[in-house]
């Protein structure tokens, strides 16, 4: 099996019915990025930038930034890259960012975390803001803010990047070509107000691991409730349909980049919900390419339709039967 995944390394992503299907990976260490030729993904949809905070003693300076965006870029080699920025604190703290407000979170999840954090300690997006504009002189740069939940947090951290811009601009300094900003959508109050926030954003990522501890209200790291919930649960796809209507017709990307994306069956899901785009841990790109290449996308659509519709009593159980009746 493996060598099939290898066969398909340069072989792109379209369904049996001939739509192409975005295929990329997540990464967060330079040294994923060795990864990505040989996963042969479209490019990396989620960069985690947080994990040179997390492995590093010291807060790492703007040059070590600048220096880490760049290569990513570089080992890209053209292809696309999303930087998140930092999504540190609660569960993922880092020392010489402590603080007592972090120290006496009793719900880390939920906690003074990613844009909540850095909004506070504006000189830290500040400095990321200006590594990431550096780094991407004279090419692309697509920027994303984890743990959006409500729009205002949104122009609140594109502020911070445009004061950077201007500041760049002035100087006279090579800017990016283009820059694109986005959202995760992982806080599930952010899709109740979508329509505010559309006019705003290039692309919407959905982070289905913490929309879904959010929405059940379930730990995802405890293991004692992983069988609690189920990504394939009548409440999640439904969740997840809601914002692909709200998105549906109007100019923004849309796309998922959270570990659901990387299961066979999750996957197919999430194309019968009409997501096209899929940001996954590198080992995945090859099973999925393949799942992909043997969907017919309107049979997919048509049967979650009915699913979502009438929910059988399991919806893994009617959706692994539907899979195996098509040699999927
Ligand atoms: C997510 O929450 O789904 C996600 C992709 O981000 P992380 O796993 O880094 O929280
Ligand atoms: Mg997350």
């Amino acid at each position: 099996r493996q060598a099939a995944y290898a066969e398909l390394r340069d072989v792109e992503p379209f369904t049996r019915c001939g739509t192409r299907i975005q295929v990329l990976m997540n990464a967060g260490l330079r040294e994923d990025m060795s990864n990505l030729p040989l996963v042969g993904a479209d490019g990396v949809g989620l960069f985690r930038t947080e994990f040179q905070f997390l492995v590093s003693a010291t807060l790492p300076q703007r040059e070590r930034q600048t220096r880490l965006y760049r290569d990513v870029l570089d080992a890209a080699g053209g292809k696309e890259v999303v930087f998140r920025t930092v999504d540190i604190g609660g569960d993922k703290a880092v020392p010489y960012l402590a603080s007592e407000e972090a120290e006496n979170d009793e719900n880390p999840a939920m906690g003074w975390r990613a844009l909540r954090l850095a909004l506070e300690r504006e000189g830290l997006l500040k400095a990321q803001a200006r590594a990431l504009l550096e780094a991407s002189a004279g090419k692309k740069l697509n920027v994303m803010f984890p743990m959006v939940s409500e729009p205002w947090e949104f122009d609140a951290a594109k502020a911070v990047f445009d004061d950077q811009i201007a500041f760049l601009r002035k100087q006279k300094k090579m800017l990016p070509d283009e820059i694109n900003f986005g959202a995760m959508l992982e806080v599930p109050s952010l899709a109740e107000v979508l329509d505010l926030l559309i006019p705003k954003v290039s692309f919407l990522s959905i982070g289905t691991n913490d929309l879904t501890q959010f929405l059940f209200a379930a730990d995802r790291a405890n293991p004692k409730l992983a069988a609690r919930y189920d990504w394939l649960s009548p409440a999640i796809l439904r969740f997840l349909r809601r914002i692909v209507q709200a998105t549906t017709g109007h100019n923004v990307g849309l796309g998922v980049c959270g570990e659901m994306g990387g299961r066979r069956l999750e996957a197919l899901a999430l194309l019968g919900l009409g997501i096209h785009r899929l940001s996954i841990t590198p080992v995945s790109v090859g099973p999925i390419k393949e799942l992909v290449r043997q969907v017919d996308l309107k049979q997919i659509e048509d049967a979650m339709n009915g699913w979502l519709a009438s929910p059988p009593p399991s919806m893994r159980e009617a959706i692994t039967a539907w899979a195996r009746e098509r040699d999927i």
